[in-house]
């Protein structure tokens, strides 16, 4: 007998779902957030501008003014640029356009668990190459497996969510010298790493970059993400994205926020940066704890204990972590989100009392 489900690609059928455990803590800790707010002057500023704002008329086609100060901000061609309603459409978008049955796309492993699905999702194969014990870029197995494979698209988070990880403009230079096909680096976390690829979309025209307002931006429930790449690339990219795709308040507020990120949000990637170094000292003198440096705004902790013990444990003192024990290499791990000050002194007290 033939049901519904049937209908369905036996490759989504096999996918285990991108999902999120729906707790809830006071100190929450396990979504790579910004722990503070976007300031009050920005807020005020965007919700003065939107007041004025007809609600009538629809979004901009494309939303000109946002790309040319995008451009300006990360120093690249308004017309290389898509904003997108969070960068996740336009990891979307960039893969309806490149994947399909017979296409390849190559990843390292253990990686932000979105590319895989979106790839099986439309039917393309994908290629994993994991990263070394110590948790970092296996750049000649990367080179192999392009020579070997020659994937359509590759695709580098960096740094690396979980690991923290970060690719080097040597080794990128080497994987683009390599690769026929598009190599895309996603920079969500890149203002935490203080390094972006950008420069390198000059010489390479098969690079495309993708970055967040999500993170450090302090934007996540706004969702503006972008990309950028060589104008005839996003010209095609964007046959995939929906008219509209990003709403006149969101881009009124990545406006403002470009505008504002110096003086307002610039301090808050500092202290957060500062932070994460306190905590890796910190949770290095915990017995049966060994964090993993990190370029992001977050970092995985090996344990001795069941990673599990450590997730129940600190949700118990109304600390919420992520639990990516699931993840290939990361039996033994769990990952945090850098808070503020005084959450990141509970989570050290937690720690202690927990594993200490
Ligand atoms: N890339 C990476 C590596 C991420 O970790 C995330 C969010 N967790 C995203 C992209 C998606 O971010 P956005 O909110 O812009 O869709």
């Amino acid at each position: 007998m033939t049901t519904p489900l049937d209908i369905i690609k036996p490759a989504v059928r096999a996918l285990r779902a991108y999902t999120l455990s729906p707790h809830r803590a006071s100190v929450k800790i396990n979504q790579n957030e910004n722990p503070w707010d976007a300031p009050a002057q920005i807020k005020e500023e965007v919700l003065r501008c939107f007041a004025a704002r007809k609600w009538s008329r629809y979004p901009d086609f494309v939303p000109v003014s946002l790309h040319e100060r995008l451009a300006g901000f990360a120093g690249w061609k308004a017309d290389g640029i898509i904003a997108g309603n969070g960068s996740n459409e336009l990891i979307q978008a960039l893969l309806m356009v490149s994947m399909g049955p017979g296409k390849r796309v190559m990843i390292s492993e253990p990686t932000f668990a979105l590319y895989r699905q979106v790839a099986t999702v439309l039917g393309g194969e994908v290629v994993t190459v994991l990263l070394t014990p110590e948790l970092t870029y296996d750049v000649a197995a990367l080179l192999k497996t392009i020579e070997e494979t020659n994937p359509d698209v590759t695709i580098i988070c960096s740094p690396n969510n979980p690991t923290g990880c970060v690719i080097h403009a040597t080794d990128l230079r080497k994987l683009l010298g390599a690769s026929r096909g598009l190599v895309v680096i996603d920079e969500a976390y890149h203002e935490f790493s203080q390094q972006s690829v950008v420069p390198l979309l000059n010489e390479h025209e098969n690079l495309i970059v993708l970055r967040t307002f999500s993170k450090a931006m302090a934007f996540a429930a706004l969702r503006v993400g972008y990309l950028l790449a060589a104008p005839e690339l996003v010209t095609e990219i964007r046959k995939a994205v929906l008219p509209y795709n990003l709403n006149a308040f969101s881009q009124i507020a990545a406006e403002v926020a470009i505008e504002r990120y110096e003086a307002l949000l610039g301090p808050t990637v500092s202290a957060i940066i500062a932070e994460r170094e306190r905590l890796y000292r910190e949770i290095s003198q915990i017995r049966g704890l060994a964090p993993v440096l990190s370029k992001g705004n977050f970092m995985v902790v090996k344990t001795d204990m069941d990673p599990r013990q450590i997730f129940e444990g600190l949700l118990q003192r109304d600390i919420l972590v992520r639990d990516v024990s699931g993840y290939p290499m990361l039996r033994e791990y769990f990952r945090f989100s850098v808070g503020t000050p005084e959450e990141n002194d509970r989570l050290l007290r937690a720690l202690n009392e927990i594993a200490g």
